[in-house]
């Protein structure tokens, strides 16, 4: 932290003198630093200060550009709608050479924002109000977003959710039989097989345009959201690192996979796992209000879609990683993947089994 201190954060544009680095937050991609500085008026100035992750994110230039482009963009949304640019976006603080991010000696990128005050950051959706704060704010940034040249902004991690290219992957991954566990494996890779047909449909609507493309978040966790400490609501949207183009089904639906099944995502008794139709109709509501207007109606007809090929899609990379050894996700038990794979694909067919009763819920929005 001495060093952080001497020789890091020294070289971005602090205002006031710096009195203290302290590790912060429980993020687990990038290493995080709050910075305290004196002001001569005798107040306090704090920043963020991050270490990016170079393994995950290779194009760190492009993906501080996409962050510099969004966050300017929904600043001067902000300021237009009256509120707090300071504490409604991240504001990035250039290096003293005017950088956006800096690297060091040890070929190390550092960058730095503003630090929200008086928010905090929530780890686990506690009661249903969590979850639907959280589609609240998510689709809130959509609706910021709305507006913004999606196709501008890097793919930083090329084909996340292309699901056409994750099965092509996952068909490899099937052929190859590296370790020689397809054979043990065979109904799931059935259950994907079957299911390939549908891996299109995003990818197409989005080549044919009948969905738009859009900024999309790409990490829509409850803990990349601050909320306000008085009125404890969302009011920022953070950690920009995936921020891509793409489609508002992604995001959407990678939430329902993860926050409204019943059970953990490395559940072994599958009797557990359901998508509880509540909380879909909970995360529904807050995603749709936030994005106030913004969805078109084929993107609100192709909500369960959404949330059903961000599962089969997340269900494919577990069994993929399975078949190759386990060499992307981190195992903590044999099989511990494909536990995972399974996870998902029994959330997928408890979607398909519940398929009329989540358009309707998602039709009322139309
Ligand atoms: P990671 O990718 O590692 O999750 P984040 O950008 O989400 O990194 O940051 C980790 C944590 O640091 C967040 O969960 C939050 O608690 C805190 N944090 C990040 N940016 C800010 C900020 N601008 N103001 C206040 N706290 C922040
Ligand atoms: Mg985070
Ligand atoms: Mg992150």
């Amino acid at each position: 932290m001495d060093l952080v201190k001497k020789n890091i954060a020294p070289r971005f544009r602090l205002e006031g003198t710096l009195t203290e680095a302290v590790p912060y937050g429980s993020g687990h991609i990038n290493d995080t630093v709050r910075l305290t500085c004196e002001l001569e008026n005798g107040k306090t100035r704090r920043y963020i200060l991050q270490r990016m992750n170079d393994d995950i994110f290779k194009n760190p230039k492009g993906l501080m550009e996409n962050i510099m482009n969004v966050t300017s963009f929904l600043r001067n949304k902000i300021i237009q709608n009256g509120g707090d640019p300071d504490r409604e976006t991240l504001n990035v603080i250039r290096t003293v050479d005017g950088d956006n991010y800096l690297v060091d000696e040890d070929g190390d990128f550092w960058r730095m924002y503003i630090f929200i005050e008086d928010a905090t950051c929530f780890d686990i959706v506690e009661k249903p109000e969590d979850f639907y704060n959280s589609a609240l704010s998510f689709g809130n940034f959509q609706k910021l977003l709305a507006d913004y040249p999606a196709s501008t902004l890097h793919e930083t991690i090329p084909n996340f959710h292309n699901t056409v290219s994750r099965f092509e992957d996952f068909r490899k991954a099937v052929e190859e039989d590296t370790y020689k566990r397809a054979a043990g494996v065979q109904k799931e890779i059935r259950f994907v097989m079957d299911r390939e047909p549908e891996t299109h449909v995003i990818c197409d609507a989005l080549a044919k345009h009948r969905i738009p493309l859009r900024v999309t978040h790409n990490d829509t966790k409850l803990n990349n959201i601050m909320i306000d400490n008085k009125t404890g609501k969302g009011l920022c949207v953070i950690d920009l690192d995936t921020v891509m183009p793409g489609s508002a089904l992604y995001d959407y639906g990678d939430s329902i996979r993860f926050g409204a099944s019943t059970g953990a995502e490395d559940e072994k008794d599958l009797d557990k796992i359901s998508c509880d139709l509540k909380l879909f109709e909970i995360y529904t509501k807050g995603y749709v209000e936030g994005c106030g207007g913004s969805l078109t109606e084929e993107e609100i007809r192709m909500l369960p879609m959404g949330a059903k090929l961000m599962t089969l899609e997340c269900g494919m990379r577990f069994l993929a990683d399975y078949l190759q050894g386990d060499v992307y996700f981190k195992i903590h038990r044999p099989e511990h993947n494909l536990d995972r794979a399974r996870t998902q694909f029994k959330l997928v067919a408890d979607m398909e089994s519940k398929w009329d009763e989540m358009m309707s819920i998602a039709e009322k929005y139309l």
